[in-house]
């Protein structure tokens, strides 16, 4: 870019310093409303994949506790629907291929196992990984949504921040009697 005169090249220079400032931030929103994107799209497909693996489970405590996420991950949905118009921006999906692979790996996980404990222990490698990639999603947006200074966003995605993580604890627990179990069936 050139500049007709010295007076607007230095003041080019100066809004240069202000201009890579406010770019950055743009930036960071931008990255902040794409993951909202990206979470809005992973949550929606799994109110669909959950039911599969609950489908697919035998152990009570897993389907319970499954089940009790399910209404968990419907509510998060919403939840988001909140976080984004706390920003003034529109719910929008945009497909995740994290969350994409994550769920079919749990169907192929559910397809390549027989019924019973050993598949409830492929269910809940495969919930934990799904956990996991939502634990580290949500841990970043709420802080970019704090750096951004969106304190009720900061909020709502601590709080599924935190059914995420009790979600895969509880499922920890849970694997603790059901990998004794899965690997008794192995031996008998
Ligand atoms: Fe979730
Ligand atoms: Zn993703
Ligand atoms: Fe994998
Ligand atoms: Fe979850």
């Amino acid at each position: 870019m050139t500049n007709s005169n010295s007076n607007s090249a230095q003041n080019s220079t100066q809004s240069n310093g202000v201009k890579a400032k406010s770019d950055a931030a743009q930036g960071l929103r931008d990255l902040f409303v794409d993951g909202l994107k990206d979470i809005y799209w992973a949550e929606n497909a799994l109110t669909k994949a959950i039911p599969k693996m609950i489908k697919n489970a035998t152990s009570e405590d897993l389907i319970d506790a499954l089940t009790t996420h399910l209404e968990e991950t419907k509510n998060q949905v919403t939840r988001l629907e909140d976080v984004f118009s706390s920003i003034g921006e529109k719910p929008e999906a945009k497909k995740c291929e994290a969350m994409a692979g994550l769920t079919k790996e749990a169907e192929e996980i559910m397809e390549s196992t027989e019924n019973g404990v050993v598949r409830d222990a492929g269910i809940i490698m495969a919930a934990q990984k799904i956990e996991h990639y939502e634990i580290a999603t949500y841990g970043t947006l709420a802080s970019f949504a704090g750096t951004l200074g969106e304190d009720e966003a900061v909020s709502l995605l601590e709080e599924t921040l935190n059914e995420e993580k009790s979600a895969d604890e509880k499922l920890s627990e849970i694997s603790n009697s059901i990998n004794v179990d899965a690997a008794d069936d192995e031996i008998h």
